[in-house]
């Protein structure tokens, strides 16, 4: 078996790599180890993950409106039919993968693929009735093999009750109580997940504040309201050790107040991610992996070997789908011959908890590190009229501006929605446009994409705080 072009992976970064390069003329075949296409972020991610956010939103959101005098029996949960429309929506998207890829001709073989030299995989496992030969060699790989949760060897005793974030997405029941073991984005939105289910979460995180590396003033309100939605928030805490007692699990912790032994019936690992760039055979190939993990690319998805390219989660950070299918894009057209890169000025991170965090383009702590100056023009949403009228007032909207020219570097929103708001940042860092532009943009009224402009008013010193 030959192809012009090996997408090794079928995640948001291998599909749209695929699809691309077919769509630029090339012959290929995708090798995918799951008998899907679609990867973590369809599987085991940012789908399935989302589609139960929105069922925790609206029990919030129900709760909620008892300030309104409005009040609703009690919940009642029928976890199997929510488990049953959770999946029926992986399958309608990835049900759509398999037809986009058969309308454009992109090959789809069923098997785990491991490098025999830099232009031959052998192909294992999976179903061999989709492919006639144990190996297939190529003129161009394109590596796209994401991550897995990273599992620690202390909290892998074997326990039914121990699950990391593909675990915890099956939801085979709700437990009464539940640890969550990090205080990252995944912790985040799986323990607000469960909390509205009806679970008594605890986290657990060793670092000094939830969310580490994002800016301190959007995730306090967040902290704020996480503290009220969960039984317990231990920071600048380590987990020392887990035991299966047979019925729960118990759990080791040290913190300020020393150590303590905290029972559970349920524990959510969900201290970050490990790019799959072991056992792939790579050690055939002339590919460099860095002390991380990572595959080493330059901007154009380039490894060190010129018949291998890298895209994904296993090319880097940030670990997000948008980054994967964005460097998926600019690989395929490098193999077209064309002059693209990657350019990671505004890579947007969003956060789906309630409130929502997003941001893009620089933060304020890189603005600190990297000794850029810049001026901080910020709009608190207990000013917007939207935030006050649907109850939403704990938000913010941030802007980092290059106070001589003017230009805006960085955006970063707390507040309900900010996952949809932060997409009028992106384009205004991408395009060069200083705050006056985006203040001076019409903004429809009354919405919370006004802050956007509110806040660009206030550093103009033009903001007349009309709500
Ligand atoms: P992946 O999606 O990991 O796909 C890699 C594919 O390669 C897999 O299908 C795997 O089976 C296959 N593969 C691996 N090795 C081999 C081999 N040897 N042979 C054949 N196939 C192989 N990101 C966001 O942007 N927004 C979100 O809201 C979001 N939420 C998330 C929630 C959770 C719970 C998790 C776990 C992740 C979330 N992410 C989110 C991250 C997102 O899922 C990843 O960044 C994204 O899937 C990376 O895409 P990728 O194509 O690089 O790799």
């Amino acid at each position: 078996m030959h192809s012009q072009v090996v997408v090794l992976g079928g995640g948001p970064g291998g599909y749209a790599a695929a699809f691309m390069a077919a769509d630029l003329g090339m012959q290929v075949t995708i090798v995918e180890a799951d008998s899907r296409l679609g990867g973590t972020c369809l599987l085991r991610g940012c789908i399935p993950s989302k589609a139960l956010l929105h069922v925790a939103k609206v029990i919030s959101e129900a709760r909620d409106m008892g300030e309104w005098g409005v009040s609703f029996g009690k919940m009642k949960l029928d976890v199997d039919t929510m488990r049953a429309r959770k999946e029926k929506v992986i399958d309608t998207l990835t049900g759509g993968l398999a037809q986009l890829a058969k309308r454009r001709n992109v090959r789809v073989v069923n098997a785990r693929g491991i490098f025999v030299d830099s232009q031959t995989l052998q192909l294992e496992g999976g179903n061999p009735e989709t492919y006639e030969s144990q190996r297939i060699t190529f003129d161009h790989c394109i590596l796209a093999t994401g991550s897995v949760p990273a599992m620690p060897k202390m909290f892998s005793i074997g326990s039914p009750r121990v699950m990391d974030s593909t675990g915890a997405l099956k939801l085979e029941e709700v437990p009464k109580s539940l640890l969550v073991i990090g205080g990252g984005y995944i912790g985040l939105e799986m323990g607000t997940v469960y909390a509205e289910l009806g679970s008594k979460v605890t986290v657990v995180e060793l670092l000094d504040g939830l969310l580490p590396g994002a800016d301190r003033d959007l995730v306090k309100p967040l902290h704020k309201r996480l503290e009220k939605l969960f039984a317990k928030i231990y920071l600048e805490t380590k987990v020392l050790g887990l035991e299966d007692t047979g019925k729960q699990v118990e759990v080791q912790v040290e913190g300020a107040d020393g150590k303590e032994t905290l029972t559970f019936d349920r524990v959510l690992v969900s201290v970050g991610r490990r790019p799959v760039s072991t056992g792939l055979g790579l050690e055939n190939t002339k590919v460099t992996i860095n002390k991380r993990g990572f595959v080493e690319v330059n901007d154009r998805q380039e490894t060190s070997d010129p018949h291998i390219l890298a895209i994904g989660d296993v090319a880097g950070d940030p670990m997000l789908a948008h980054k994967a299918s964005h460097e998926g894009k600019v690989a395929a057209e490098v193999l077209a011959g064309e002059p693209a890169a990657f350019d990671k000025a505004a890579i947007p991170a969003v956060v789906f908890t309630e409130p929502e965090i997003a941001w893009a383009g620089l933060t304020a702590d890189e603005a600190k590190r990297d000794g850029i100056k810049v001026e901080i023009a910020q709009y608190p949403w207990q000013a917007s009229g939207r935030a006050i009228a649907i109850g939403k007032t704990d938000g913010l909207t941030k802007w980092l501006v290059d106070p001589e020219t003017d230009r805006v570097l960085g955006c970063g929103i707390v507040g309900t929605g900010a996952g949809e708001l932060i997409a009028e940042a992106v384009v205004a860092i991408e395009m060069g446009c200083t705050m006056r532009d985006v203040a001076e943009s019409i903004h429809p009224h009354p919405t919370l994409s006004e802050t956007v402009a509110f806040a660009g008013e206030v550093y103009l010193g033009t903001a007349t705080e009309v709500y």
